[in-house]
């Protein structure tokens, strides 16, 4: 079949409950829609028929594209390799800000749209010589049965893992992910409580925190990514939340990435302020002591580039997510003094030109 000609085609989700004769909950993220018969969950990927939830946008991808691993951003995780980047249509957020609106504001349309097979998928990553996948663009969560599918095979054939989420799945679906296989993620978060209820429809941002932490336990890569976006969460005590909880919760280990926000989609205001971005650099750096600090969106490779913690030097160059210099030992040390630097996966040779030193 390369097409569901029905809801009732689609696959049975295993991450619902019958609640009573009337509702069914979708317990795939941590807005928990009840679904009354015929009705869709808010990501549109989801819809109850007769009392169970059909997947409907399982497999109806968005995009398919080789990428640098650095654009996701991951810095620590499998330098300079290209992953298969997949997406499908849908969120389970509605950010006013958001760059992929033309997907996430999107339903799947079984009419329309075609089932990617996750073989096919795995096929395609191995025959352009990815190291791994990543699920990204749009909310990959909203199709975690596909995630599942696609992440059990692709391990088998030995390619790693990894998603780009807004982070606010149930503990049963990121475990359910880290059981398929999954070895490293990107968690956007978006700011503080005022963020979340004014933008976002009253969720909680500890629920991202919960599920980093979740993720690190179980031994998947972290990194977390904070788009400053002004008037939104870049405001002084906003700010502060924020780190505070990534040292508290995550550690100083955590790379971090603030971003820079252009305008876009439904949300006009300016771009953010490049003097705010350096002083909260500095701020993660020297107050909250977090060891691994990036300025993205800006194009200034000083900002891009991996320091030492202990001695400063720089190790890691980047310009534009492209690996430029490459200086950190084997095993993961500081060539200069022997600390540890911590990288998950290899480095990849030959992927981009490398400028020696
Ligand atoms: S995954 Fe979709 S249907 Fe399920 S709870 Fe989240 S928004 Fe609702």
């Amino acid at each position: 079949m390369d097409r569901y000609s029905k809801f009732e085609d689609a696959p049975v989700s295993s991450f619902s409950i019958k609640l009573s004769d009337k509702y069914v909950m979708c317990r795939v993220c941590e807005r928990r829609c009840l679904l009354k018969n015929g009705e869709k969950g808010y990501c549109g990927n989801r819809v109850n028929v007769n009392g169970k939830v059909h997947v409907i946008g399982y497999g109806l991808l968005s995009a398919i594209e080789s990428r640098p691993i650095e654009i996701k951003p991951l810095f620590h995780f499998w330098p300079n390799s290209t992953a298969l980047t997949f997406s499908n249509w849908g969120c389970n957020f509605h950010c006013p800000w958001c760059q992929n609106y033309h997907l996430s504001f999107q339903v799947p349309d079984i009419r329309r749209q075609k089932i990617y097979p996750p073989a096919k998928l795995v096929k395609l990553a191995l025959k352009n010589g990815d190291e791994g996948l990543c699920a990204s663009f749009n909310e990959p969560t909203t199709q975690l049965e596909y995630l599942v599918d696609v992440f059990k095979l692709a391990k088998k054939e030995g390619l790693y893992n990894s998603i780009v989420s807004n982070g606010y799945m149930t503990s049963e679906a990121l475990k359910a992910l880290y059981e398929a296989g999954l070895d490293g993620l990107n968690f956007d978060i978006k700011g503080c409580f005022e963020t979340y209820n004014r933008f976002i429809g009253a969720l909680d941002p500890m629920v991202v925190f919960r599920n980093a932490r979740m993720a690190l336990d179980l031994g998947v890569h972290v990194e977390m990514v904070y788009l400053m976006i002004t008037k939104a969460n870049d405001w002084e005590e906003c700010v502060h939340w924020v780190l505070k909880r990534h040292v508290e919760i995550l550690g100083e280990n955590v790379p971090l990435h603030i971003n820079r926000y252009y305008p876009v989609w439904k949300y006009h205001e300016p771009s953010t302020d490049i003097g705010k971005l350096v002083k909260t650099y500095h701020v993660a750096k020297e107050e909250y002591n977090i060891a691994y600090v990036y300025l993205g969106n800006i194009g200034d490779w000083r900002y891009e580039s991996t320091y030492c913690p202990k001695c400063n030097k720089p190790l890691i160059m980047r310009v534009g997510y492209r690996v430029l210099k490459y200086n950190v030992t084997g095993d993961n040390r500081c060539p200069y003094c022997g600390a540890k630097i911590h990288i998950v996966g290899k480095y990849v040779e030959n992927k981009s030109p490398i400028m020696l030193f």
